[in-house]
């Protein structure tokens, strides 16, 4: 299957998607044009687990690795200046191709190493996890972290393709693949009830890792992105619908140091609270938001919240608020498949749905 994603002017780009796709890489980049040398940045487990693929599929061309350590800690600044130093002890030059082989966080480091050095080397999204997949190669977000704020630095920087290939998650761990669950359910209740529908009948084949269910969520949530980022691209309004479950998601990230819990996970909980908010507020209809919740819990991604209290949530939504010095923003769905943008949802609707997700959280 082949995308197009339409930026403005020529940043364009095509996201081909295909089961065993990676066995093609090579032709596909030269019918590109991008014919390198390749710099591949990528993390240690990735590079184990998947290298000599990649290696096989870039038989006979110029490429050379850079590995990084796994983990969120690797988007510093500290990591992106050691790609430039890569870059340049191996001569990289303005025909060079860097390959972002990995999940999120290789997206988002070598996709900003990429858009910095001699002011933009031609990237490739090669992404290796279900949330890369289905979200984070696809929008041109790069981004490294500042010690205090998460994405700080960063860019918006079109790679010149994605290429995704679903059989490469076959070696990547099960919480993580809930984790990365999390943001497809996301997108059923945001843009699509057949998605929806679909999770709530499979998610268990799709869990097992069933070629047929994985391609056909994979299927539905990249065009979903690819609408999105297209009719706003710089995130100034549609785009934002993309943060449900976002806003409490994030208090629970900044709540528990981003250390106890994968994004996914946090916004899977967070969808929790936003759908709780909705139906009592007449918004939604409490039988979809029952289903949402039958799907995070079989999804595995409410990775439990510990001794995580209320208040603490409360303090990093406060936190959240004084730093951006902009309102709380909730995205609640008005139905499956329809959210809306929210500002005026009081304390006490944020402690009740606090309270709510916590009676799960063990
Ligand atoms: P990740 O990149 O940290 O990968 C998760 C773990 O899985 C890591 O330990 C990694 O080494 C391992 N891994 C990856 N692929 C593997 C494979 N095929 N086999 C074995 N192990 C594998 O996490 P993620 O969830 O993919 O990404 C999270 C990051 O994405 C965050 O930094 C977040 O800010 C960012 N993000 C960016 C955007 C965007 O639009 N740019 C959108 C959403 C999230």
């Amino acid at each position: 299957m082949e995308f197009t994603c339409k930026a403005f002017s020529d940043r364009s780009y095509k996201v081909h998607f295909e089961w065993g796709i990676l066995h093609r890489l090579r032709g596909i980049l030269e019918s590109e044009k991008l014919t390198g040398p390749y710099f591949i940045i990528t993390d240690k487990n990735v590079y184990k687990h998947q290298h000599r693929r990649l290696d096989e599929a870039l038989k006979g061309s110029n490429f050379q690795y850079h590995v990084v350590p796994p983990g969120e800690t690797s988007k510093s600044l500290k990591e992106w200046s050691r790609i430039q130093d890569f870059l340049l002890k191996k001569e990289a030059d303005r025909r060079s191709v860097v390959i972002a082989f990995g999940g999120g966080v290789v997206g988002d480091l070598a996709g900003f190493g990429a858009s910095t050095y001699m002011r933009g080397l031609d990237l490739v999204q090669l992404p290796t996890t279900l949330l890369s997949q289905s979200d984070s190669s696809i929008g041109a977000k790069v981004a490294i972290n500042h010690p205090n704020t998460k994405n700080l630095i960063g860019s918006f920087y079109q790679p010149k393709l994605v290429i995704t290939d679903p059989s490469l998650l076959q070696s990547l761990p099960p919480r993580e693949f809930s984790a990365g669950l999390g943001e497809a359910i996301k997108y059923g209740v945001i843009s699509d009830p057949d998605l929806f529908e679909m999770l709530h009948r499979n998610i268990e084949n799709v869990l097992s890792f069933q070629r047929e269910h994985l391609t056909s969520l994979l299927s539905r949530c990249i065009p979903i992105k690819i609408r999105v980022v297209e009719e706003d691209e710089r995130e100034t309004g549609l785009r934002k619908i993309l943060n449900f479950g976002h806003t409490i998601g994030h208090a629970l990230e900044q709540a528990t140091g981003y250390k106890l819990l994968r994004h996914g996970e946090a916004v899977a909980w967070g969808m929790l609270a936003a759908g709780y908010i909705a139906i009592h507020r007449n918004m939604w209809n409490p039988e979809e938001s029952e289903k949402l919740k039958s799907i995070v819990v079989r999804s595995g991604a409410l990775y439990p919240l510990g001794t995580l209290k209320n208040k603490d949530i409360i303090k990093a939504l406060k936190h959240d608020k004084k730093k951006t010095g902009k309102s709380l923003n909730f995205v609640l769905p008005e139905r499956t498949g329809k959210v809306t943008i929210v500002k005026d949802i009081s304390q006490e609707e944020v402690r009740a749905a606090v309270d709510y997700i916590l009676q799960f959280r063990h």
